[in-house]
């Protein structure tokens, strides 16, 4: 994607069972796009549906082949290698991505273009009111903190996938190769002049969220130790006031046993302190495998994703 852009708008929207979203989709986003009035083309990436999305697709692209384009996956990489697809392939000078099921209205990307247009290389959507369930909205709140204490990213509602970017931010993306990663959060690091604006919420047209609870955390942990490693220093710290606290437990007893004598009792205060040094350790080796596996990821190198068939 060294080359230059030939067009202005390139929109970017990852499908995973979208079949009952899609004719939806298709009918408020291409006449807001026709209404920008200017160059555009739409990449979907179909990251391995296994209903119709697939078929729905195919005949949009057939229906606006100037504008449109598809990329088919064999399987399912997830939301976030299905968007990195895309930005390998994408024409335009700017970039917007959005989610299939109409949660991110398209009636709001002229807002994000204005940003653009404004001087912002890189401009994140924040939902004004969220329309998600109590526990996601919660969780993310608690992600968000954590968030802003542990990495240098700073943004108000990393969740958002409303977002427009610049080429420039975009190649940097595709040239740093990451694997499990946050693309809101990736490509801050990358833009020299972030913005932000509010946008509107909806709740889901149709379906079901495709994230389970497992999915979230493993998406928040990409989100956290991919861009810093808060996690493993703050163990250590957290390690050694441990230790230190244990040495002088130890100091205690053994004055204790020599100033008192042998104890009677206490046995079972030991066990809950070995317990719960154990399960210190326990937590640090699995953070710390967090990582090695992430590095492992790296270094094997193997590609992030295959490609079955692209369309226009
Ligand atoms: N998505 C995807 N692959 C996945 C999961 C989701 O391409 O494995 C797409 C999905 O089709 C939608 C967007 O990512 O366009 C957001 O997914 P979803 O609405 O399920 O997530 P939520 O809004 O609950 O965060
Ligand atoms: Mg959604």
């Amino acid at each position: 994607m060294s080359e230059q852009a030939a067009i202005y708008l390139s929109v970017v929207i990852p499908v995973y069972n979208e079949e009952l979203n899609l004719p939806a989709l298709f009918g408020r986003l291409y006449p807001v796009l026709d209404g920008v009035g200017r160059s555009y083309e739409v990449i979907f990436t179909n990251d391995g549906s296994a209903d119709r999305s697939f078929e729905l697709l195919r005949a949009r692209q057939a229906a606006r082949p100037d504008v449109t384009r598809v990329i088919d996956f064999n399987a399912n990489y997830g939301q976030h290698m299905a968007i990195m697809a895309a930005f390998e392939r994408v024409r335009g000078e700017v970039i917007v991505t959005l989610d299939a099921d109409l949660q991110n209205p398209p009636e709001e990307i002229p807002k994000l273009l204005a940003a653009i247009d404004a001087g912002h290389d890189y401009v994140g959507g924040f939902r004004l009111a969220r329309r998600d369930s109590l526990f996601r909205t919660q969780a993310s709140r608690l992600i968000n903190w954590v968030r802003e204490h542990t990495t240098s990213i700073r943004m108000t509602d990393q969740g958002c996938m409303l977002r427009a970017y610049r080429r420039p931010v975009i190649e940097a993306i595709v040239r740093s190769g990451a694997i499990n990663t946050f693309i809101p959060a990736l490509a801050y690091s990358f833009a020299s002049n972030p913005g932000e604006v509010g946008v509107v919420h909806a709740e889901r047209n149709a379906g079901v969220s495709n994230y389970s609870f497992y999915q979230l955390i493993r998406l928040n942990f990409d989100l956290i130790t991919g861009f810093s490693l808060a996690p493993l220093q703050y163990f250590t710290m957290f390690a050694l006031a441990c230790s230190a606290g244990s040495f002088l437990l130890v100091v205690v007893l053994a004055l204790r046993r020599l100033v008192l004598g042998p104890e009677e009792g206490g046995l079972f205060t030991l066990f809950g302190i070995l317990f719960f040094l154990l399960s210190v350790a326990m937590v640090g080796i699995g953070l710390i495998g967090e990582y090695v596996g992430r590095t492992y990821q790296v270094v094997r190198a193997r590609q992030r994703y295959h490609v079955r068939e692209t369309l226009g």
